[in-house]
């Protein structure tokens, strides 16, 4: 298989080219299609495994060809090395598309809090964030988020085994319920299932 096959946009695709991927791994050959037909997805896939561009490239797809003026996306993930890396990788698979995006995460100095506030104040097409941290500036009332499209649970069980599960639950709540959901952990137990329920419908599964 090849990404050529997954028909993304053009700029998706010289995104894809330019980060050197040159063949889709297994997560991405079976999450790609899935989400870019709309569906909820739910994804065993350790890290290393490729499922960051498995879940970039549908959001990137649906930015370049649709360019809207609000926030399509919303990344969830445990740590702030996990958000750059992330957010870098956008960067890289975006740069053809114009899509932008924006780190924002807990720790650091606090003109990080300044920085991270203008970044929201001023938006982007995708945010990446630890949840801790995306609550505390909803509090303060620049975060919007009533129009996203996309929400993507990064590292899931990690999420949950650091206590994030209502900061998610709570984040959630101010989303629009006509999203598309997709989650992605290492593991699977039943308390991943149960939460997965609260917040995906009818998800597709994805077992490597
Ligand atoms: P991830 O699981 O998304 O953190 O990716 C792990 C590493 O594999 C990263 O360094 C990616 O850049 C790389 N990678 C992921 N998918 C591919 C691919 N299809 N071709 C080449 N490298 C890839």
């Amino acid at each position: 298989m090849t990404f050529e096959e997954f028909q993304l946009h053009p700029d998706v695709l010289d995104g894809v080219h330019m980060m050197g991927y040159t063949k889709p791994s297994p997560i991405q050959e079976q999450a790609i299609p899935s989400a870019l037909q709309g569906k909820d997805l739910i994804a065993c896939a350790q890290t290393g495994t490729g499922k960051t561009a498995a879940y970039l490239l549908p959001i990137l797809d649906h930015i370049a060809y649709d360019r809207p003026a609000h926030t399509v996306a919303l990344v969830l993930c445990p740590t702030r090395e996990l958000a750059k890396q992330i957010d870098e990788q956008v960067e890289g698979f975006g740069y053809y598309a114009g899509a932008s995006s924006i780190a924002i995460y807990g720790g650091g100095k606090s003109e990080n809090w300044e920085q991270q506030k203008r970044a929201l104040t001023q938006g982007a097409d995708i945010i990446v964030a630890t949840p801790g941290r995306l609550i505390a500036h909803m509090q303060l009332g620049y975060v919007k988020l009533d129009q996203i499209d996309f929400l993507v649970l990064d590292e899931a069980d990690k999420m949950l085994d650091m206590g994030f599960s209502d900061d998610i639950l709570q984040i959630v709540s101010h989303l629009p319920t006509h999203r598309q959901t997709l989650l992605f952990s290492a593991t699977m137990p039943n308390k991943i299932r149960d939460f997965s329920k609260k917040i995906l419908h009818e998800p597709d599964e994805i077992r490597l």
